[in-house]
This record gives C-alpha cells, structure tokens and sequence, in this order.
C-alpha cells in the first residue's frame, strides 16, 4: 500500500518533469527561436505596465522627455526611460512597440543624442546549450530507466514498464489467434501461391533443406495500402502456426539516435528465441530509405536503425526460421543494399484487384453478413475499379451501419448503393429547390446520361442523381470499364462526345445565351482528352508519333531535338489544330445526339425531376421507347448473375 503511494508521487513527478523536458524537446527542433523566447522574458522582467505608441514615443524624442532607450527583438521591441510632466516629471519606464520598417530609428537617436543600447539574440553558451538540451534529458531517462527496472526488481507492481526505450514494441502473438486464414484472403492469387509454399516450409523444414534448398529469410510485399499486405503475413503465421511479431517501421525511427538500432535488435533477439516465426515490419521504407536521401542530408538515427536491420537480416541463419516480412508501396525509395540476396531478395507484388478479384472479396465479407437477394456483388464489383480490399471491406461495413440505421434485418440494395455512392461521391447534400437552376441541371445531366447511352463505345450509365454530392450539383454516373489502360480511339470519342453532351443540352434546350458555368470541369477533361489524342497515342492527322512524354511532359519533337520544353512553332501550331478539330467534331456529335432525341429529354427531365435519382435500366427503358439503343458488349454480366 505505501509503497504504491509512494509510487504514484513518484510517477507524478515524472510527469511533469518530462513536460518540462517536452519543452526542451521543441528547443532542439528549432520549433521556437530561443532568442524570441528569452528576449520576451527579458522584456517582462523589466517593468512593462505603462505602454507607449509609437508615434507618441517619437514626440516624447522630440520634447527631449526621453533618458534612454533599450532595442530588443531586432529593434521590434523597446524599453525607454522617460519622464515628463504628463508623468508627473518622475522617471518610468515604458515599453513601446517599434513598426516594422521603422528604420531611421537609431538615426534620431543618434541625432537627439539619447543614451541607447541594441541587445542582439545573443547565443546562448554552446556548453550550456548542450547540457540542458541533451545531456539533462538523457541523464533525466536513464535515472527514469533506473528508476524503474529497480522498481521491478523490487517486486513491485508487475505489468509492462511505462519506459521501455530499447525494447521494441512488436507486437507478439505466442500462437497467433487471429483467425486469419488463407480463405479469408480473395483476389490476389500469385502472392498466395507463393506465401503457401512458406508455409511448407515452416511446417516442413527439413523438406526443403534435405535437397539444399534455401528458403528467403526475407519477403518484400509491394503494393498499395489496403490490398491485403498485413492480412497475408497474419495467415501464413496462423496457418504455418508460429508466432508472429508485427510491428510499423515508422516505430523504429525515433527522437534519441540508437533506440531505434536497439528496438530492432531487441526484436530480432525475441524472434530468434522463438524460431520459426514470422517477423512482420509494415511501412518498411520508414526505415529502409535509401540512406542519405533525406531531406537536409542524412538522418543519423535512421540510418543507424537501418544498418542495425542490415546487420540482424544478415546475422540469423536462414534454416533456424525467421522469415521477414516486409511490406511497402514505395519499392522505389528503398535503400538497394536491403534488396541484395540473404535480405529481402523476394519481392511479391499485390495489386489492386481486379473485377473478379473484387467479386470474391466482396464475397469474403458478406460472408457473417445478412444480404438481402437483391443485392448483387458482381454489379458491386462493376461499380469499383481501383478499390482496394479494404476499400471493399469499408463499402460492406457502411451498408451494414446504415441497415442498422435504417432497423432492416438484412442489407438490401438501397444501402449498398447510398453507401458506394458515398464513398465514390462524396457525402449527399440537400436536393436543390424546384428552380430553373434544378431544371437546367437536370438537362444537364441528361445530355451526359443520353450521350453516353446512345454511343457504342461509351460505359454503360450506371445512374443518373439531382442530389448534390462532394461540390457536384447534380451527377450521372457510369459503370467504369474494367481495363482503362487501354482504350480504342472510339471510346475516347465516345468519352468526349457525352462529356460535352452536358453543355450541348444545355445549349440546345436552352439557347446560346443561356450556356453556365457549370461545364467548366467538363470542358477541361475533355481538353486533356483530346490533347493527349494527339500528342500521346498518336490518335491524330499528325500521325502515330509520341510528342512528349507521358510522365514529365518532355517535348519529343521540336526545333532542338529532345532537350527543350517547347515545340517547334510548326508543331506546336499543329497540336492546336488537331486538338480544336477533334473537339469541334465531337461538340458537333453532341448537338445532333441531344436535338435526335430532344422529346424524350423533355419527358426524362420531368421525371427526373420528379424523382432525383433513376437508375440506369430505368433510363434506358424510357429511353427506348424512343430510340433503339446500341448493344454495348459485357460480356462478364451474363457469367455471374
Ligand atoms: P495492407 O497491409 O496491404 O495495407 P491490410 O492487409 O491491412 O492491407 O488490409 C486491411 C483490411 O482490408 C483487411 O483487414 C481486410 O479486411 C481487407 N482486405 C484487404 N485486402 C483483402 C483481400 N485481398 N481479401 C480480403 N480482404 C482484404
Ligand atoms: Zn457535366
């Protein structure tokens, strides 16, 4: 009981002390200039009750009532001696703030010969300056470290030591229970089939090593966050039943150089003693930057913390069982020397998944939960390219929170839908009131929706929506096409064409005059479209010719061959033509589709209005009760539903 009292004062103290030090902290960082700091104090050390403007501290010069004036802050601040008969003819001391660019200052001094003193941000003692910035502080831990290993060896409260500075913080699973197997893991095949052959080898060293084979010590998993890199190591270590460390990079790389070096030493000991096992390290770029890259030269404890990595990955023998396992997005960025055999020499790439792939994740987590039939996951899928599975995962989640807003039993298709709209969108904002505004926006949207449908080549619409989301005032949605990486020059055509088909309406229905704004981001994509038509993909009269490049914007063809910024006038001259051609024929194609099919926009604008969001099949049934539409090729709908 005491000596738990006693204990708890003691922890108070070093609270507050290592505020004082977390002060200290912001000096080394440079966050505040010290000379600031000290200057004021110095300031309000003086007497600074009675202030003083400027402007009366020049008059005060000029009627000879000033004694002395002392300049602080780089002559922003000052502290004179004066007296007058306003005061009572008593000396006191005042302090004025000095303008900016008040800079004939010291010259009037001089001229009415008043007693003055500049007191420059003096450096503090280098000496002094040490001792209070670092070695105080490290003196202050190591009492604390002290302090508390004794406390546990006295036997007293046991639990984990609040000051373990060198311990690394992995995380450390005995028998790691996370459930985590590998059917939990959909849309990433490769990277399984290799991580299923360490689990082999986990289980079955000898297999391996009987014929001299060398399992990597160390795995690098490359790719962007959320596609499954954590999930990947938590299965092979549940599933090949070892202990798993985990830890993030970013916790190596710390305040004091060597408590990084020392974390990654404390955990290569623990994961030796507990061989086989996984070591996962997320974020490893946070420590295996590429060594003196960073900003302002090197970065001492990083690198030591990395070459202490280096040093360990080296050190253990591949057949005693610790596999490492790293995982970044940034492959780029990492120092070579962690790549070279015996260290990370297997890299396994996991991508964004695919449509399938996003189908079977999708599927993976509706697993515990309730959809309702109309739900379908390969529509979902349609939906999201470039999600990621944990992108996946939160969409799922959403929908689930807003059933249980909603107080449904099961999800149904109205929250998967408010829930991807949201996440792709933006969140809803209020409908608009029923003006001439709405209605223009309404046709608006339904010259991109119509545009859109009646071309071949164009994305199937998804829907259509009145409802204001993320700074859009009204939005028509189309179900992306799986590979844009590669798309024909008709459907770039296509793209440009319904992207004007928005401000065409507008122009049809409404009149020139009538044309917004609200086209301009419209406009801008399809400048960038039709640009790239002609100087990237060759999509133009100029001809099949790469013009600059695609990633800097280097000029390719020019008056001095690769090295300037700029066409040569010709080119550029004929850059600009090829550009207008392909967007005054597509502005054209816009016109005739919305004026073709001007009745039904009437009729779908009415309805629209009245309903504020139809789907895509609904769209089309009116649709074509005007007009035939093309048969767009998705081949993939047939194959799941
Ligand atoms: P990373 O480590 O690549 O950033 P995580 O493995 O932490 O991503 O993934 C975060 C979450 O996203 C997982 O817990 C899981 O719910 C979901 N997830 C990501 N990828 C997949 C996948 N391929 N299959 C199933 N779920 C996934
Ligand atoms: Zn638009």
């Amino acid at each position: 009981m005491g000596r738990n009292t006693f204990r708890n004062i003691i922890i108070a103290i070093i609270v507050i002390a290592s505020i004082s030090i977390g002060i200290k902290k912001f000096d080394l960082l440079g966050l505040e200039s010290p000379e600031t700091i000290r200057n004021t104090a110095q300031l309000n050390q003086n007497v600074v009750s009675s202030r003083m403007t400027y402007g009366r501290f020049l008059e005060y010069l000029e009627m000879g009532w000033v004694k002395q004036v002392d300049l602080y802050d780089n002559s922003r601040n000052a502290i004179i001696q004066a007296s007058s008969p306003e005061l009572g003819n008593r000396p006191q001391t005042i302090r004025v703030e000095i303008p900016v660019g008040a800079s004939q200052l010291i010259q009037k001094l001089k001229e009415y010969n008043i007693d003055f003193d500049a007191h420059p941000a003096e450096r503090k003692n280098l000496f002094i300056s040490l001792a209070s910035n670092i070695i105080l502080p490290i003196l202050f831990i190591s009492g604390l470290i002290y302090f508390f290993q004794n406390s546990e060896n006295l036997g007293g409260t046991s639990g984990p030591s609040p000051m373990n500075l060198g311990k690394s913080t992995a995380r450390f699973e005995r028998r790691p229970d996370t459930g985590i197997t590998f059917k939990d893991i959909a849309g990433i095949d490769e990277a399984k089939g290799e991580f299923e052959e360490i689990v082999s080898f986990l289980k079955e060293p000898e297999k391996y090593t009987i014929v001299g084979a060398k399992i990597p010590k160390g795995i690098l998993l490359v790719g962007p966050p959320g596609t499954g890199k954590t999930l990947l190591a938590k299965a092979i270590a549940n599933e090949a039943d070892v202990p798993f460390f985990s830890v993030a990079g970013s916790e190596f790389v710390e305040m004091f150089i060597g408590i990084g070096a020392a974390r990654v030493r404390d955990l290569f000991k623990k994961a030796s003693e507990n061989a086989p096992c996984i070591v996962f390290i997320d974020e490893i770029d946070a420590v295996g930057r590429e060594r003196g890259a960073g900003v302002g030269g090197g970065n001492d404890e990083r690198e030591q913390t990395l070459n202490q990595l280096l040093t360990e990955m080296d050190g253990f023998k591949e057949n005693k069982g610790v596999i490492v396992v790293g995982a970044t997005n940034r492959v780029d960025i990492l120092d070579a020397a962690l790549l070279r055999p015996g260290r990370f020499d297997r890299q396994v790439t996991v991508n964004l998944p695919d449509r399938l792939g996003r189908v079977e994740i999708l599927k993976v987590h509706a697993r515990n939960k309730p959809l309702s039939d109309d739900v379908s996951l390969v529509q979902l899928a349609n939906r999201t390219p470039g999600f990621s599975g944990a992108d996946l995962a939160n969409l799922l989640n959403e929908a689930a929170i807003l059933a249980t807003r909603y107080k449904k039993s099961k999800i149904t298709k109205k929250e998967v839908n408010e829930a991807a709209d949201r996440i792709i969108g933006g969140i809803a904002g209020t409908p608009l009131e029923d003006t001439k505004n709405k209605r223009l926006i309404a046709y608006h949207e339904v010259g991109h929706a119509i545009t859109g449908t009646v071309l071949k080549s164009h994305d199937e619409l998804e829907k259509i929506t009145l409802t204001p989301r993320g700074g859009a005032k009204g939005l028509t949605w189309f179900t992306p096409n799986e590979d844009q990486t590669l798309l024909s020059r008709a459907a770039l055509l296509a793209r440009i064409i319904a992207t004007l088909g928005g401000r065409a309406a507008e122009q049809v229905v409404f009149g020139e005059p009538e044309i917004t704004t609200g086209a301009s981001s419209d406009l801008q994509q399809v400048t960038n479209l039709a640009r790239q038509m002609v100087t990237r993909f060759g999509m133009s009269n100029i001809g099949p010719m790469a013009l600059e490049d695609e990633n800097t914007g280097q000029v390719f063809l020019g008056g001095n061959m690769t090295s300037g910024s700029e066409y040569a006038e010709n080119i550029a001259d004929r850059i600009d033509d090829e550009v207008c051609k392909i967007i005054n024929y597509c502005e054209q194609k816009a016109i005739e589709i919305i004026s073709d099919n001007r009745v039904i926009i009437d009729l779908i604008v009415e309805k629209l209005l009245d309903v504020e969001t139809m789907d895509g099949d609904e769209f089309r049934k009116l649709l074509t009760t005007y007009t035939v539409l093309p048969n767009k090729n998705t081949p993939y709908q047939s194959k799941f539903n």
